[in-house]
């Protein structure tokens, strides 16, 4: 290669690198009023004016509340995921708004702890229908805009999809057939441009114990337990999941699809 392509090579990203730092994109993060979701809002909105976030949540107030701080770039939307009609209303809302969708963050979840004997058919299906058939007819109707912008998608998952754990199993079983929907994912959408990738957490400090029923005693008790299997020695913070799904979610991540990205302080590895 001779010195002028060199140049012209350099100048070529240069401008590629300048364009990518102006153009708009824009991000959808699932179950964004707390914990995990409204850091990762924060953390997209925190990269630049040039990124809008539709936050998405069953409650105002918290999603104002995560939007506080981020005039006009994070942009609260009021919907229940596993509503008849809602992951194309939330699709059709968000390019209304904006006329495009980068990045899909598909991280609502709930947690319905329980051995077997203590379910009923209405919490399993409510887990199921939260942690994933909402976010695979989310990531459906989400389709063409992604494939229009050659985006994004991004599952929250969990350490203990991928480990057996006594009196988690339904939750356990709804998020590793995420992991497995994002794998098929990436293979199927690869040719439509799209990357997939999942995040998966391990212990961390949000409010997602309380939502799911926990009383102060069986939250300090099951947090001693999670730091006696973190090898790291600590429970993790939403930020510390939102940097991961923000490096995954960017143009520079461009070579990575189908993984599943631990951050769970070591806890899968012990
Ligand atoms: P969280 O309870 O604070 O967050 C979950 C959010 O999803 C809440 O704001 C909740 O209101 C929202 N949500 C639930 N059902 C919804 C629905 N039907 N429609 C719209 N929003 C809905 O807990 P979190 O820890 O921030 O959890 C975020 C994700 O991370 C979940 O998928 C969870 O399974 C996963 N995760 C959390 C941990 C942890 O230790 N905190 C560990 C592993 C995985």
């Amino acid at each position: 290669m001779n010195g002028e392509s060199n140049e012209s090579n350099e100048n070529r990203e240069n401008n590629a690198s300048g364009e990518e730092a102006t153009r708009q994109r824009v991000v959808v993060v699932t179950g964004a009023g707390t914990g995990i979701g409204r850091e990762t809002a924060r953390a997209f909105a925190a990269q630049g004016p040039q990124v809008r976030v539709v936050a998405v949540g069953r409650r105002a107030e918290p999603l104002a509340e995560t939007a506080a701080g981020y005039p006009g770039r994070i942009e609260p939307l009021v919907a229940d995921v596993t509503g008849p009609g809602a992951p194309e209303a939330i699709v059709r809302e968000t390019l209304e708004r904006y006329g495009r969708l980068d990045v899909l963050v598909n991280n609502a979840g709930i947690v319905r702890g329980g051995g077997l004997g203590d379910f009923t058919r209405d919490g399993v299906e409510s887990v199921l229908g939260t942690n994933l058939v909402a976010p695979v007819l989310l990531g459906q109707a989400a389709l063409p805009a992604l494939a229009e912008s050659r985006g994004v998608i991004v599952n929250i998952s969990t350490a203990i999809g991928q480990r057996g754990w006594p009196r988690d199993s339904v939750y356990a079983a709804s998020k590793a057939a995420l992991e497995t929907v994002t794998r098929c994912w990436a293979v199927e959408l690869a040719p439509r441009g799209i990357r997939v990738a999942a995040v998966a957490p391990g212990a961390i400090e949000t409010p997602i114990g309380e939502h799911s029923g926990y009383g102060p005693e069986q939250l300090a008790a099951l947090r001693e337990w999670q730091i006696g299997h973190t090898p790291l020695g600590r429970i993790g913070r939403a930020e510390e999941v939102a940097w991961a799904v923000v490096q995954l979610a960017s143009p520079q991540a461009s070579f990575v699809t189908g993984v599943v990205f631990s951050v769970d302080g070591g806890a899968l590895v012990k």
